[in-house]
């Protein structure tokens, strides 16, 4: 039986895209073999990383000058690749600080060169979007880092924020393909797949052409973006299969009617549990509002004992993965793409029970 996994990553896939990708788990296409033991310079493969490539720039409007990269290392390998890359004609970054993949960034960038915190939201626990404008920022800095989404606390950017010229970068790992977002305004955007878009193992780089060309000539040739552009993402073996799932995914959000379509379930899917949380007096979600992630919604009950309780009921209820990240405490409901509205729905369900019979 499958069961409503609200993990915050790896998350959900739709089940459709599970369905395919089983069914031709063992012969691809006619190829007699499964993806996994397919040549990465195989013609088969090949398309697949073009196809990857093609829809994820139809789908997402990604503008000619934006070249796409499949990587492997994760969101994580992106905060030592950005400034190694791009970091490099000042040696300077400013960083926003919204939560703690934002700072895992910080202190990685400022291991490679001359990081400063442009704002931080950490004085209230990460619960709200510092207001930004572009005098916080030096005016020399080669870049500025965002974390458009944090998955940890659950806030969200409402809008780009405006770094007057200076190249912007966003992690988006957590949210990117959920809704429309205008690509020309960032710089470089990176994300694993494993929240939104695919099984872990490859991580989505999207980024200016002109920024591939200034890469410190010490940074390691598998974070080259040139050297990776160079090759179509093919330097050296890459993650085949997760790339295809990702490919598989991108696929189905194309035949359910694009971004617009699966943003207009999204929001729908969070305002129905905000709507809930708001309105019971027992559930309480700590982000200001305005700010809040359509993705991952912390919430907390009246006690750590009944967070505990709630989190082991839900699990035998076959709601599972809703205990909250260790930095907060309480629940986590991660409602990506993949979660079906049926999902939140029955959750909704879930926590009312819960609150009549515990309040
Ligand atoms: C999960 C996550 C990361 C870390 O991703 P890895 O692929 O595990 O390195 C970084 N940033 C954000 C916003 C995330 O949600």
């Amino acid at each position: 039986m499958r069961v409503y996994n609200f993990s915050a990553g790896p998350g959900m896939l739709p089940l459709e895209v599970l369905k395919r990708v089983q069914s031709g788990l063992t012969d691809y296409n006619g190829t007699g073999m499964s993806v996994m033991e397919m040549s990465h310079r195989s013609k088969p493969y090949e398309k697949i990383n073009d196809e990857a490539e093609a829809l994820l720039r139809e789908l997402m409007n990604i503008p000619s000058g934006y070249d796409i990269l499949f990587v492997q290392g994760g969101a994580t390998n992106q905060f030592s690749a950005v400034p190694l890359n791009i970091g490099t004609v000042n040696k300077k970054a400013d960083y926003v600080i919204t939560g703690n993949f934002a700072k895992n960034a910080y202190k990685e960038g400022a291991i490679h060169l001359d990081a400063r915190v442009a704002a931080s939201s950490e004085d209230e626990n990460f619960t709200y979007i510092p207001e930004l404008n572009p005098a916080m920022f030096r005016r020399d800095a080669d870049f500025v880092h965002i974390c458009y989404n944090n998955t940890i606390f659950g806030t969200c950017y409402r809008n780009v924020p405006d770094t007057n010229g200076i190249p912007l970068v966003a992690d988006m790992s957590s949210m990117i393909l959920s809704r429309d977002v205008d690509v020309s305004k960032f710089a470089l955007i990176y994300a694993g797949a494993q929240k939104n878009i695919g099984p872990a193992g490859v991580t989505v780089v999207i980024i200016k052409h002109e920024l591939t060309e200034r890469a410190d000539p010490k940074c390691p040739v598998m974070l080259r973006y040139d050297n990776q552009v160079k090759n179509k993402s093919l330097y050296n073996t890459p993650p085949c299969f997760s790339t295809y799932v990702v490919c598989e995914v991108l696929r189905y959000l194309k035949d359910l009617g694009g971004i617009k379509a699966i943003q207009a379930v999204n929001e729908r899917k969070a305002k129905k549990l905000y709507d809930y949380i708001d309105g019971s007096t027992f559930y309480v979600n700590p982000v200001k509002k305005q700010f809040r992630s359509i993705m991952n919604v912390p919430f907390v009950s009246p006690s750590k004992e009944l967070d505990d309780k709630f989190v082991a009921e839900a699990s035998a209820a076959g709601l599972v993965s809703l205990k909250g990240h260790r930095l907060v405490g309480g629940m986590r409901a991660s409602i990506y793409n993949a979660m079906p509205e049926e999902g939140v729905d029955a959750l909704i369900d879930f926590m009312d029970k819960f609150k009549k019979a515990n309040a």
